[in-house]
């Protein structure tokens, strides 16, 4: 009778999840696990590297993934501790033949991976967050465009639109009969702080999404998306994307089968193209590696010490620019921030504070709801100018941000306001 572990990481679900339900194929015994490893908790500047929001999002989303692995007759447990050490106990409590997990091509999530396989731990790794299928790329991974608009125009030559998702399993194994001790009932919150609208788990996630759909949103998406207030001018799926509750072949599929139904035009166009570029992020991991961490990048340039009290100001929002200021404290306060606001506050403390654009991504990772390592490392990278971008980094002005996108400093007002 054979037992698999089921590690669940940023793949919260079970529809069009391969990984687990290849799990479910393979073995008698499914335990599914999730670890909230204790290495996550502070960045190497000192702050939480996973703020409030984000914690009350994962919790719902757990609590989600619980209840529908409940259905089934199975169960989530949840563990704190080291990944490795959890995992190593749980393979000897279990007597589980392997570990089944997705495949998160980041150096801290690979280093984990490597050293369960050098502890003797079978481990099988499913690649399955982007868009497209690496496989059917037109080049090796090794050898992806390093530019973007070239990376784009080779998808689009061999007309590559999204691998097909698959269902989540129909029967799920039962749990093991002797359950591993050290699971926890639930991991605390954190502060009860939630974006008033975006709520995790895979339910949510698809209801989102259908509403958002059948209000016909994508058509104005390509006119709205720079917008900074408000629900609707941008499709708000990052969140649920990055801890997988929803995956982007599913997100792609309805996108599509909408543009079946309605019709495509620029603005469901745009937004297939906005998921191309989360996937560029991811696919270029697989070329550069560690490289895409280090200060200097790709680069090879000086690099810049970070500058402690102006980090302190910018991370409050306290610099005295109006704008950077709201773009700081709405971040603080709802766990997000629109694209446009995002790469402006990150212009700003690359270029005008002269800070370390890891030590700003650092921040970003504490307080984003949709934390996403690929995508939070890729367009940093790109704004500083260490990475893939041909024009060599993004220095945004502000005043003339100002003026073209809170033109009547409605954003403004709405975060520096006294309550
Ligand atoms: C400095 C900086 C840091 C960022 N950090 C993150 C991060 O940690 N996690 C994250 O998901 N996104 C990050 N982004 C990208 C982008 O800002 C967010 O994905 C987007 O604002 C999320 O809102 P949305 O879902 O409404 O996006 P929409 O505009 O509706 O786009 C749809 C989806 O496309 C993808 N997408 C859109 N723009 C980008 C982009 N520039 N790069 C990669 N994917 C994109 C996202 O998955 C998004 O959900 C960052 C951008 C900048 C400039």
């Amino acid at each position: 009778m054979s037992v698999l572990i089921y590690w669940f990481r940023n793949d919260l679900r079970l529809k069009d999840n391969p990984a687990f339900a290849q799990a479910c194929v393979n073995a008698d015994y499914v335990l599914p696990v999730y670890i909230h490893d204790l290495k996550e908790q502070e960045t190497v500047y000192g702050f939480e590297r996973q703020g409030p929001h984000r914690k009350t999002f994962l919790r719902a989303s757990l609590d989600d993934l619980r209840a529908q692995l409940g259905v089934q007759g199975s169960d989530l447990l949840e563990f704190s501790g080291k990944s490795v050490d959890v995992l190593l106990g749980l393979l000897k409590d279990t007597a589980a033949k392997a570990i089944y997990c997705e495949q998160i091509e980041a150096p801290e999530e690979m280093g984990r991976v490597r050293t369960l396989r050098e502890q003797g731990a079978d481990i099988q790794e499913f690649w399955q967050s982007s868009m497209l299928d690496p496989q059917e790329l037109p080049f090796d991974l090794e050898k992806i465009p390093d530019v973007f608009t070239a990376f784009r125009r080779e998808i689009e030559r061999v007309r590559l639109k999204f691998a097909k998702p698959v269902d989540a399993p129909r029967d799920i194994p039962p749990l093991p009969a002797v359950l591993p001790q050290g699971a926890i009932e639930q991991m605390p919150a954190g502060l009860s702080l939630a974006h008033p609208y975006l709520l995790g788990g895979a339910s949510r996630a698809q209801a989102h999404l259908k509403q958002y759909l059948e209000r016909h949103l994508p058509d104005n998406y390509k006119e709205t998306r720079n917008q900074l207030i408000g629900m609707d001018y941008s499709s708000k799926f990052s969140g649920w994307l990055a801890l997988g509750c929803i995956s982007a072949r599913d997100i792609a599929l309805q996108l599509s089968d909408y543009e079946d139904r309605y019709g495509a035009n620029d603005g469901t166009y745009w937004l297939w193209f906005e998921l191309l570029w989360r996937d560029y992020f991811r696919f270029i991991h697989f070329k550069y590696g560690r490289k895409l961490y280090q200060a200097s990048g790709l680069t090879g340039a000086l690099v810049r010490p970070s500058h402690a009290p102006s980090f302190e100001r910018w991370r409050s929002g306290n610099t005295g620019v109006d704008l950077v200021d709201a773009g700081m404290r709405d971040l603080q306060q709802s766990g997000y921030l629109s694209n446009r606001m995002r790469q402006i506050v990150a212009s700003y403390w690359i270029y005008d504070l002269k800070g370390d654009w890891r030590e700003g991504a650092a921040w970003f990772e504490s307080r984003l709801i949709d934390y996403d390592v690929y995508s939070n490392q890729g367009n940093w990278l790109y704004i500083a100018g260490r990475g893939t971008d041909p024009r060599g980094g993004r220095p945004f002005n502000v005043a003339k941000q100002s003026q073209d996108h809170d033109p009547k400093e409605i954003y403004r007002k709405l975060w520096l306001s006294p309550e």
